[in-house]
């Protein structure tokens, strides 16, 4: 199944989009995309239900916003630099273990949305990323285990901006936080949609210019081993996401750096996951 959120933000009703790109209000099914409705086996009810109601859901208009498919969760959990090449373009080392930081789930919006400069940002750069979704509560699980609490994936633009990244005192989480800076989406693929999340071609576009293009198959840490790891410092509870990393290509590593401006458009897209864009906006507050 491919789950999607539609409506006005803060809105929004679960939905889903099916394999003609059609999409259908799924709402008498289930109430959200939230922690409960993955914990309490809402993805296998929902996948019941469709068979006998799947003819009489209404269905939604193209024209309708998508939102982030799945509702705030309690944290989106990062991993640094897990391609070596982009590892190589930031002038770090390939780390020895994953490195990991927190983004905070208020930059969480739809995938299409705008994506806003924050105040006094003048190096924000994009990063395309395959996000992980929490199915079940993870804590110590073991590689071997780890992928039985997958939900499923979806595309993440890990929004960055490096001045406050890595020009300030302290973590990364000041230049990752931002509001708009997590657009994810369009849609969340469920496990089976995706037979091998280790293959996965991505790729990210500026105004048109292709400038990340990789494939999951050159992770440093796969996701077993990155479900793992986390829930050894961490319990994931279902709903949260885990964004893998992202390749070599952003506007950090060009020489002289680019970084985004007002008006410029970031598309992307990872196999199986659908496309997402955005347009770049100016700051305006309580946007
Ligand atoms: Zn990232």
């Amino acid at each position: 199944m491919k789950l999607i959120r539609f409506g006005e933000p803060g809105n929004e009703k679960p939905g889903l989009e099916l394999t003609d790109g059609s999409r259908i209000d799924v709402s008498a099914c289930c109430k959200d995309y939230d922690e409960n409705f993955f914990a309490t086996g809402g993805m296998e009810e929902l996948e019941e239900w469709l068979k006998t109601n799947k003819e009489n859901c209404p269905v939604v208009g193209n024209n309708v916003r998508l939102g982030p498919p799945i509702v705030r969760p309690s944290k989106i959990v990062c991993v640094g630099l897990n391609y070596a090449k982009h590892a190589e373009e930031s002038g770090m080392a390939i780390p020895g273990e994953p490195v990991l930081f927190f983004k905070a789930t208020s930059s969480i919006t739809g995938p299409n949305d705008p994506v806003m400069l924050p105040k006094g940002g003048e190096k924000t750069d994009w990063e395309v990323e395959l996000a992980v979704v929490i199915g079940k509560k993870a804590s110590y699980v073991s590689k071997e285990e780890a992928m039985d609490f997958v939900a499923g994936y979806m595309i993440h633009n890990d929004i960055s901006e490096r001045a406050f990244q890595l020009e300030r005192e302290g973590q990364w989480v000041k230049g990752k936080s931002c509001d708009t800076f997590a657009p994810i989406g369009p849609f969340l693929a469920t496990k089976s949609e995706i037979a091998d999340p280790h293959k996965l071609d991505l790729w990210l576009t500026v105004n048109g210019e292709k400038l990340q293009h990789s494939n999951t198959s050159d992770f440093i840490f796969d996701i077993p081993h990155v479900v793992s790891y986390i829930s050894q410092f961490m319990t994931l509870l279902p709903g949260d996401i885990i964004s893998t990393g992202t390749p070599f290509g952003v506007g950090l590593g060009f020489n002289p750096p680019k970084y985004l401006k007002a008006g410029d458009v970031m598309e992307l897209g990872i196999e199986g996951l659908g496309v997402s864009r955005q347009e770049v906006i100016a700051f305006k507050k309580n946007a």
